[in-house]
């Protein structure tokens, strides 16, 4: 008989919920047509030129991915700017996160930072490696109280984490802050890297205006992630990356599972940097929607916060309540977001869809509204 157990960070462990999929939901309602707005993927699908990478390259998947990337990486280096050797590619930004957790951090000794509440992952991470977590509530606009992080950080802080633009609310903050920030971190816990999670950075207007990495700018202690998931379509074959100082990269080839990013998101990727149209077209949709939507939901009274992102959070009138709005507009064929998880159980987050998707959100918004 067995008589092992889980170590006692797993038996705590709440795990990460992920949005609900569209087959979940078609099985449970019997609807033919499911609308899904939760996880904030791209509204446009594939771009095309990745579809035709995925089946150029299907009879290879036989063989096992080339080690290191070479050639994501040199396209990487060229869209960016920067060195290869400052460059680590993973399997969705969520193995660069667990992966630096465990690098950078000795269990049981030393801790990461983050805003309550902010992607789950990053706490859960680190619970899983035993790493302890220390946090500082957003404000109540969620903006980021950066003293209130930095106070925070401690000797044996190793990893810091922003979200920018951030998630659930899109709060984007603007690149001096940022870099005033960094430069608190270096002066007060030289040991700690100032993680960056831009998953979300290209749908803001000006990128330059909030981003360290488009700008050319990042200091030598800070650490910037971006994802194929969002704006590049690609989420469900999983592809991240990060720009981090070399002495980190080069420890992350080392400790990273050999073939982690697969054949075909490899290929994929590739072909998604050359997609320009999908693109354009991918940025037109998503700040059109995002106006449109947030129009649309502040016309109907809801409180709608402003995103440099491809969602948007928002809250109901008086009155209405976010779990039975959700479960309307499920029942009728459309998945947003319920945020208990982010401990908002007030909010609910929607991912700028295409524009049916958008109309038909919309219709059953005011549906919804008009029967309270
Ligand atoms: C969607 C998202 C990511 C992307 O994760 P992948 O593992 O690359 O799919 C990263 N960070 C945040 C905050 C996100 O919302």
């Amino acid at each position: 008989m067995y008589t092992g157990s889980l170590r006692s960070q797993i038996c705590a462990l709440d795990p990460y919920t992920p949005g609900l999929s569209i087959d979940e939901i078609r099985q449970k309602y019997g609807l033919a047509q499911i609308f899904k707005m939760a996880s904030n993927e791209n509204p446009l699908g594939v771009p095309p030129l990745a579809q035709e990478a995925i089946a150029r390259h299907a009879g290879e998947a036989f063989r096992y991915p080339r080690g290191g990337n070479p050639r994501l990486l040199a396209a990487l280096s060229k869209l960016h700017n920067v060195s290869e050797r400052n460059i680590v590619i993973g399997n969705g930004s969520d193995e660069v996160i667990d992966l630096l957790i465990r690098m950078l951090c000795e269990p049981a000794k030393d801790n990461i930072v983050c805003f309550s509440p902010c992607f789950n992952l990053y706490p859960i991470q680190a619970q899983i490696s035993g790493v302890a977590i220390k946090r500082c509530p957003l404000q109540e606009d969620f903006s980021f109280d950066f003293n209130g992080l930095l106070a925070q950080v401690d000797d044996a802080t190793r990893l810091v984490f922003l979200t920018t633009p951030d998630n659930p609310s899109g709060y984007c903050p603007k690149i001096d802050v940022v870099r005033d920030f960094a430069a608190k971190i270096a002066q007060k816990a030289p040991k700690a890297l100032l993680l960056i999670d831009e998953a979300y950075m290209d749908f803001s207007d000006d990128e330059t205006a909030y981003s360290l990495l488009a700008a050319q700018d990042i200091p030598s202690n800070v650490g910037i992630m971006r994802t194929f998931s969002k704006s590049y379509g690609l989420a469900g074959l999983r592809l991240g990356y990060a720009i981090l100082p070399e002495v980190i990269a080069e420890g992350f080839w080392r400790a990273r599972l050999p073939f982690s990013v697969n054949l075909l998101a490899e290929e994929a990727g590739l072909a998604a940097l050359n997609d320009q149209c999908f693109r354009e077209k991918t940025m037109e949709t998503v700040r059109q929607g995002r106006k449109l939507l947030t129009d649309s939901l502040q016309a109907m009274g809801c409180t709608v916060w402003p995103s440099a992102a491809n969602f948007l959070l928002f809250r109901l009138p008086q009155g209405a309540k976010a779990k039975d709005c959700f479960e309307t507009l499920l029942a009728r064929g459309i998945i947003i977001r319920l945020l208990k998880s982010y401990s908002l159980p007030d909010h609910l987050r929607v991912s700028i869809g295409n524009q049916q998707e958008n109309a038909a959100f919309l219709k059953e918004m005011q549906a919804f509204l008009s029967g309270i």
